[in-house]
């Protein structure tokens, strides 16, 4: 059974899973770093009594609102776990408590036969692990699955008209920036509701880790990172594609230290590729103007400030040094599209 699915940003639930359902350690991956609790498929019980406290949290807000089991290999579990699980949050969705589930699954646990066991129950939208479409990269990084499963998987989850998500990677061993970008191509041709991009971070106690340590594998840099996942989203938004996430969501060992060896990680990673985008355009617009101007006047809808402004005013700071302006200044104005500004001397 498939929810008609909402536009709006949902409320979501998360459920993590950590390493549940996984047939080995992909190595990139920690989950039990990442989100700091033990490699426990988590109890029916104790899924209910999450949901209790989230809901409880929730309180007025209106979103449509979403269970989503998170952080392992969903479909990879046994069957009566992925029952019991779903069990517990449809009861939610049957009191009109929550609307929908979702999940993350790896491409090569989705088959007739699991789509089957989940076919009766509000699972709305499905987001698969791809990393990469080139098959060497996904052996380098011991996916155990090739590009042709990942389009496999979302052909017969189209079939079932389920939502689909597609995860993939920048800075994979073996994989650069063009490599990267084919990558993005043969996801744009899956046509995925929508994607999310995530910055190769070396964690403790991964295999690449390891390769980190003994020299065959160097990281990416912050800067690298964003000028590439920039492109990405550029090249999406071409495509209609909508980008949902940019880098690791912040959690308390991933922002402490703790769990992150080296890597490109920042907590507002996303945050920090919508400003150079905003830049970009600031200075294309700037450049076009031929003549300096003492004052500037940039207009950005007020939900965009601060990706205008940059990290600290930074964008501010770079206009002004590069086109010597004096005054800058960044208004809101409902008016513009969030992804747009208009510039005035
Ligand atoms: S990347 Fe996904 S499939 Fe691989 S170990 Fe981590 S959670 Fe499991």
């Amino acid at each position: 059974m498939n929810n008609p699915v909402s536009t709006r940003h949902p409320f979501i639930i998360p459920i993590f899973l950590p390493h549940a359902g996984c047939p080995h350690q992909c190595v990139f991956c920690n989950q039990t770093s990442i989100i700091g609790v033990g490699p426990n498929t988590v109890s029916p019980e104790k899924v209910e009594q999450q949901i209790l406290e989230s809901l409880e949290y929730k309180g007025n807000d209106r979103r449509p609102v979403q269970v989503a089991f998170y952080g392992g290999n969903f479909l990879g579990l046994e069957k009566d776990d992925i029952e019991r699980l779903l069990n517990v949050s449809t009861k939610f969705v049957k009191d009109k408590e929550i609307d929908a589930i979702r999940f993350s699954t790896r491409p090569d646990s989705i088959d007739h036969y699991r789509i089957d066991i989940i076919k009766d129950y509000p699972v709305s939208t499905i987001e698969i692990g791809a990393q990469s479409m080139d098959d060497h990269v996904l052996a380098t990084v011991k996916r155990g699955h090739s590009a042709s499963d990942t389009q496999q998987a979302v052909t017969l989850l189209k079939d079932r008209h389920y939502q689909i998500g597609l995860q993939m990677m920048v800075g994979l061993p073996e994989e650069d920036e063009a490599g990267s970008l084919s990558t993005a191509h043969r996801i744009g041709e899956l046509e995925p509701d929508f994607v999310r991009i995530y910055p190769t971070i070396v964690l403790k106690n991964s295999l690449l880790a390891r390769w980190y340590e003994n020299g065959t594998y160097r990281p990416w840099s912050l800067e690298r990172s964003i000028a590439h996942v920039k492109t990405l989203f550029l090249f999406f938004k071409k495509k209609n594609i909508p980008v949902i996430r940019m880098g690791l969501q912040a959690a308390e060992d991933l922002d402490s230290g703790a769990a992150v060896l080296a890597g490109p990680y920042h907590p507002a990673f996303g945050h920090l590729v919508h400003s150079e985008i905003f830049l970009d355009m600031a200075t294309t617009v700037l450049n076009d103007m031929k003549v300096n101007h003492d004052s500037v006047i940039i207009k950005v809808h007020p939900h965009s400030i601060s990706k205008m402004r940059g990290m600290r005013n930074s964008n501010v700071e770079s206009l002004k040094r590069r086109f010597q302006i004096r005054s800058l200044k960044i208004v809101p104005d409902s008016s513009i599209a969030e992804d747009s500004l208009a510039v005035s001397p």
